[in-house]
C-alpha cells in the first residue's frame, strides 16, 4: 500500500503523528505533498515573514524526507476550496490509498478536511486527521458538559489531569521507506504577492536549529524564566514561537526534553520550568478556543457585548501606531522591534496592543491584521488570543478597566531602558505623545462600560438606541 502526508503547520518528522501513521501504512512507500496557497494566505492575512520563515523550514524538511526515502511535492493552488480535487487526482494518479494530516483549529482549515475526506472518500481513499501539533488533542478536553472551556484556570486543570492520565504521546521516528521513483518538487524562492524578507537571515529555519535553540534555553534561562520572562531588554524568553508555529519542533518534544531534564513530576520542578509550561498550555488553550468557538475564526469578539463597542475611527493613530512614532518610547521601540526583526517581546505585545485598543480605542483587528503581517511567529489563534486579551474582547481577557499605563509598563520592565535604547530610532522622549493617556484612559472605560451596559438593558428588554456599535472592518 502506498500512503500521503498532507504538511501544513507540522515542518517536522519528530513527533509528527501524521508522518508517523502514513510511514507504518505506506509499504509501498509514502509521497509528502504541500499545497502553497498563496490567495488563502492573503486572505488570512498572513505576511512575507511568516512565509518566507515557512518556505525556509520547508525546504529544509524536503532534505530530511529525501534522506528518508520520501518524496515532497509542491503543488500551488489559490485557496483550501482547490485542495480537496487536486488532492485527490495527485492521491490517485500516485495510486495513493491513504492520507493523512495533522488538525489545524481554524474553520476553514477545518472545512478543507470535511471535504477533502469526501471527495477522496468517492474514489476509496482514506483521510485520516491526527494530533501531534499540541501536546494534547485540543478538541477532547470538555468541560463535564461537553462544552468547550472559556476560562484558562479550570482548562489547565483539565489539562494537567489529562495529561497525567494519557501520559505523554509517542510517535516512531520515520525509517527509510521504499524509495520511490518520484522526484520532489521545487520550492520556490519568491511567490507572487509575497515580497522578499529582508530580515528573514535572523530565522534559520528547519527543526535543527529549533532543538538547537530549545537545548540552550533549557540548559540555563528557563531556569530564571520566571523572574526574567517579562524584561523585553533582556533574552529571558525562549524566541521558539517561528518554530512552534511553523511546527518545526512540536510542543510534544519540548515536553518530552523537560521530562528528561527536569522530571516527570511537575510538583519537583523549579518555578521558571513551571512557568514556561505553562505558556505552552495557553497556546493550547487558545486552539481550543479557536477550535471549540469557530466564531473566532471569523472576526468575531468572543464576548458578545463587545459588538457594542463604539471604536474610533482614526488612520492618522493608526499609521503613527505602526510606524512606531506615537512619542511613547516603549510603544515606538515594540513596534521598530516588529519591524525589524518580525518578532516582539510577549510583554512589549501586550502593552502595544493595550495602547491600541484602549487609548487609541482603535478595533483590534486592526491590529490583529498588522502582526499578521508582520510576525515571523504569525499563528491565527495565538495572535487572536492576545488580541482579543489586550482588547477585553476575548475569553478570559484583561478585564476593560484595567488598562496598562506604558510609561510605567516602561519603568517596572525596562528600568534602564535597554530596550528602549536598542530599538527606538530617535532619542528617547524627544516626541510629544499623541494622546493624553489618562484622558484616553477614561475614554474607553466609559466606551467599554456603555457598551457593557447596553448589553444588559438590552437582554432586560431596555429600548435603548443602540448608538454604539461597531462596523466591519
Ligand atoms: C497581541 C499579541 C499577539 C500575539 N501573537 C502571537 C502570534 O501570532 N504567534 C505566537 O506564537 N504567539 C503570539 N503571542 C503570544 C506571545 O507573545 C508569543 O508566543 C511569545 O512572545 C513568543 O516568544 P517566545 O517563543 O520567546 O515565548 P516563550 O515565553 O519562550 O514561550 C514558549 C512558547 O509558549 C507559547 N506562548 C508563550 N506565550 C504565549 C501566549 N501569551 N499565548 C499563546 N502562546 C504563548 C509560544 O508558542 C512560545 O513560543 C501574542 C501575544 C499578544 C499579546
Amino acid at each position: 500500500m502506498r500512503s500521503m502526508v498532507l504538511l501544513r503547520n507540522d515542518l517536522r518528522l519528530t513527533d509528527n503523528a501524521a508522518i508517523d501513521a502514513a510511514y507504518q501504512e505506506g509499504k509501498d512507500g509514502t509521497i509528502a505533498l504541500f499545497f502553497l496557497t498563496p490567495k488563502q494566505w492573503q486572505l488570512h492575512g498572513v505576511g512575507s515573514p511568516r512565509v518566507s520563515f515557512m518556505l525556509n523550514c520547508l525546504r529544509s524538511l524536503q532534505i530530511e524526507l529525501e534522506k528518508s526515502g520520501t518524496p515532497l511535492l509542491i503543488e500551488q493552488v489559490d485557496t483550501y476550496e482547490d485542495i480537496p480535487l487536486r488532492l485527490q487526482s495527485i492521491a490517485s494518479q500516485h495510486d495513493c490509498q491513504s492520507i493523512h494530516v495533522n488538525r489545524e483549529p481554524g474553520i476553514d482549515e477545518r472545512n478543507c478536511d470535511d471535504a477533502c475526506a469526501t471527495q477522496l472518500g468517492i474514489h476509496d481513499i482514506s483521510f485520516q486527521v491526527h494530533d501531534s501539533n499540541t501536546i494534547l488533542p485540543i478538541h477532547e478536553i470538555v468541560t463535564g458538559s461537553g462544552s468547550p472551556y472559556r476560562v484558562f484556570t479550570p482548562f489547565c486543570k483539565q489539562w494537567h489531569q489529562q495529561l497525567e492520565s494519557r501520559g505523554l504521546p509517542v510517535f516512531n521516528q520515520p525509517e527509510v521507506s521504499r524509495v520511490l521513483d518520484l522526484e520532489s518538487g521545487t520550492i520556490p524562492n519568491e511567490i507572487p504577492g509575497f515580497i522578499p524578507w529582508k530580515a528573514q537571515h535572523l530565522w534559520k529555519a528547519g527543526s535543527d536549529a529549533a532543538h538547537v535553540l530549545l537545548d540552550k534555553f533549557l540548559d540555563d534561562a528557563i531556569l530564571k524564566y520566571n523572574d526574567k520572562r517579562d524584561v523585553p531588554g533582556e533574552t529571558g524568553t525562549s524566541t521558539l514561537s517561528p518554530w512552534l508555529a511553523t511546527g518545526a519542533i512540536s510542543p510534544i518534544t519540548i515536553l518530552r526534553k523537560i521530562y528528561q531534564r527536569f522530571g516527570e513530576n511537575s510538583e519537583d520542578w523549579n518555578i521558571g520550568v513551571k512557568s514556561w509550561v505553562n505558556e505552552l498550555v495557553w497556546r493550547e488553550f487558545y486552539r481550543h478556543v479557536m477550535h471549540g468557538f469557530p466564531k473566532v475564526s471569523m472576526n468575531q469578539p468572543m464576548v458578545e457585548w463587545a459588538h457594542n463597542i463604539q471604536w474610533r475611527e482614526d488612520s492618522a493613530g493608526l499609521q503613527a501606531w505602526q510606524e512606531g512614532s506615537t512619542g511613547i518610547d516603549i510603544i515606538d521601540a515594540g513596534m521598530m522591534q516588529l519591524k525589524e526583526t518580525g518578532w516582539m517581546h510577549n510583554r512589549v505585545r501586550m502593552i502595544t496592543a493595550m495602547f491600541l485598543t484602549k487609548n487609541l480605542l482603535i478595533h483590534w483587528r486592526h491590529g490583529e491584521s498588522y502582526f499578521s503581517r508582520h510576525l515571523v511567529d504569525y499563528d491565527f489563534s495565538s495572535n487572536n488570543g492576545g488580541w482579543q486579551w489586550a482588547a477585553s474582547t476575548g475569553t478570559d481577557a484583561a478585564p476593560y478597566f484595567r488598562i496598562f499605563n506604558p510609561v510605567r509598563q516602561a519603568d517596572t520592565w525596562d528600568t534602564s531602558r535597554t530596550y528602549i535604547k536598542r530599538w527606538l530610532n530617535r532619542t528617547p522622549m524627544s516626541l510629544d505623545p499623541i494622546v493624553d493617556l489618562q484622558v484616553s484612559r477614561r475614554r474607553a472605560i466609559e466606551t467599554f462600560r456603555a457598551a457593557k451596559e447596553f448589553a444588559t438593558d438590552k437582554s432586560k428588554g431596555g429600548n435603548q438606541d443602540p448608538a454604539i456599535r461597531s462596523d466591519a472592518i
